[in-house]
């Protein structure tokens, strides 16, 4: 059965129609229980609206929607290559038109403001559109070995593909994971996450208004332990991609291995060390850091959370980091100049509470921050920790929040044996006007991502992933299609007499 949208009121006193049912075949349908869940508006800790919940037999049914939409001879599968990509660029325009109310939605869901919550409308419409480019690029190669036989490889779309986001970038990982899913000709089953529901609702508008026949696109909103778990175990989903934490990305490893073995594609955390030499240009790479750091409010798996600086420019890096730090903008996402806004729920408020708790009693030292910010929400101080060693938990686990750990360096093997000295090899960032010096350390580093001299500039054409426990496959760029398609091997028999036995 159909849902309507109902009106959600803004902070300014203006409203919009939201859609709230299960995006199922290109429309918003109830699913079986008719349960709702509340999503909550970080800024102020108090409910914005509710929406419906799909559960195990709801996933079955937008399964089967894409199976349906897969089949040979579908529409979907009926339609050029060229036209597939139509479809993408379209959608990125639609995204760009409404960029106004998809950003007032993810500011108002997730707490980012509202600058950021443009940009991140842009770079979503932006990774789209470089997909949509992709459609007709995607091909196989040729062997050419003896003239008896013709051998050639074909790149074909892996299936119905099972997508589990998280919250801190809702509209941008929805972008991430059906860009590729569909440049490669697959369907997709996505399901967002339960703190952020409302942007990826949004735009599947845009999805119908863009002409995606039904059921290839589906989206869910719903919990991890159910409908996650559901959509990774499921024996009619041929590949699961994830983003979110190891913890998760591991149960959705062993789910694929008791079912039917899907493909898998993991983006988890990360404990990303940046690191700043006695030559680097400091005011720059003071900016960068707090950029690096305080970046969607630390909410971000690459950033970076523990700082080494070497030893001739530590004090004066600290005491410029901690002048740039204080002069964040925390406060109401809806503000033009605010930088920071609130962290995304009382969990992961309490969370990184309990990680500055931790720091200080391991006797680390809070320079600045370390409290709430604020009367209400989940908003906390932009916070500087030092006196810290590699033992320690903040410098071991992923925080995910304003938090930054500042540490002293002599050398680049010291720095190189700190920096690798956690699980994670998500990314990396080194600070220094020596080209050798940025080649050969950003060689040796083991992280998926390296930037020199700047921080967090993502792009839709450079892959994106981890070593170590930070993932499994790359997303983003010509890469991210290799984990959307089966390549298959065709013998061509031209005139090579059978084996005689
Ligand atoms: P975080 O800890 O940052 O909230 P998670 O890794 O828990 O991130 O969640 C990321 C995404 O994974 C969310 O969409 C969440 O619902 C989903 N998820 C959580 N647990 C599971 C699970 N066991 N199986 C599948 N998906 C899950």
């Amino acid at each position: 059965m159909a849902v309507d949208s109902i009106d959600v009121q803004l902070p300014s006193g203006k409203s919009y129609k939201q859609p709230i049912g299960l995006f199922v075949n290109n429309e918003y349908i109830l699913p079986k229980a008719g349960k709702k869940f509340e999503t909550i508006n970080p800024s102020t800790g108090k409910p914005i609206c509710e929406v419906y919940e799909a559960k195990e037999e709801d996933v079955d049914v937008a399964v089967e929607a894409a199976v349906k939409a897969f089949k040979f001879g579908s529409e979907y599968r009926s339609l050029t290559s060229q036209a597939r990509g139509k479809l993408l660029t379209k959608l990125a325009d639609l995204m760009e038109r409404d960029v106004e109310v998809l950003a007032t939605i993810e500011s108002l869901d997730n707490g980012k403001s509202i600058s950021m919550a443009r940009m991140d409308v842009q770079l979503s419409a932006n990774c789209i559109r470089y997909y949509g480019g992709w459609c007709d690029k995607i091909h196989g190669k040729t062997m050419e070995v003896e003239n008896s036989r013709f051998m050639y490889t074909r790149h074909e779309p892996v299936g119905v593909c099972g997508q589990i986001i998280p919250w801190n970038f809702p509209l941008l990982m929805w972008s991430w994971k059906i860009g590729p899913a569909i440049a490669c000709g697959n369907v997709v089953v996505l399901k967002t996450a339960e703190q952020t529901p409302l942007s990826a609702l949004k735009a599947c508008e845009l999805v119908k208004e863009a002409g995606f026949p039904a059921g290839v696109i589906n989206v869910l909103s719903g919990f991890g332990k159910i409908a996650g778990d559901a959509l990774a175990r499921h024996d009619k989903v041929d590949k699961v991609a994830f983003t979110g934490s190891t913890v998760v990305g591991r149960a959705i490893m062993k789910a694929s291995a008791e079912s039917n073995l899907k493909k898998v594609t993991l983006e988890l955390g990360g404990k990303s060390p940046n690191i700043i030499f006695n030559d680097a240009d400091i005011d720059q790479a003071v900016k960068w850091s707090n950029f690096g750091i305080y970046y969607n409010h630390g909410q971000c798996c690459c950033a970076g959370s523990r700082i080494y600086v070497q030893e001739g420019i530590y004090d004066k890096f600290v005491q410029k980091f901690i002048e740039t730090a204080k002069a964040t903008v925390v406060g109401d996402p809806f503000k033009e100049d605010t930088f920071q806004g609130p962290q995304v729920s009382q969990l992961q408020f309490d969370r990184i509470m309990g990680y500055i708790r931790a720091g200080r009693d391991e006797g680390a030292k809070i320079e600045i921050g370390g409290e709430r910010h604020g009367e209400e929400g989940y908003f906390i101080q932009p916070t500087v920790i030092t006196n810290v060693n590699q033992k320690m938990k903040i410098m071991q686990e992923e925080i995910f929040g304003p938090v930054v750990a500042i540490a002293k360096f002599t050398d680049i093997e010291d720095v190189i044996e700190k920096a690798h000295d956690t699980t994670y090899g998500l990314a990396a960032a080194v600070f220094t006007t020596n080209l050798k010096t940025a080649i050969q350390v950003s060689n040796r580093l083991e992280a998926g991502t390296v930037w020199v001299n700047s921080y967090n500039t993502i792009h839709h054409q450079l892959p994106f992933g981890g070593f170590k426990q930070s993932g499994i496959g790359r997303e983003l760029g010509k890469y991210a299609l290799h984990e959307y398609t089966h390549v298959k091997g065709v013998h061509l028999n031209l005139e090579m007499p059978a084996p005689i036995y």
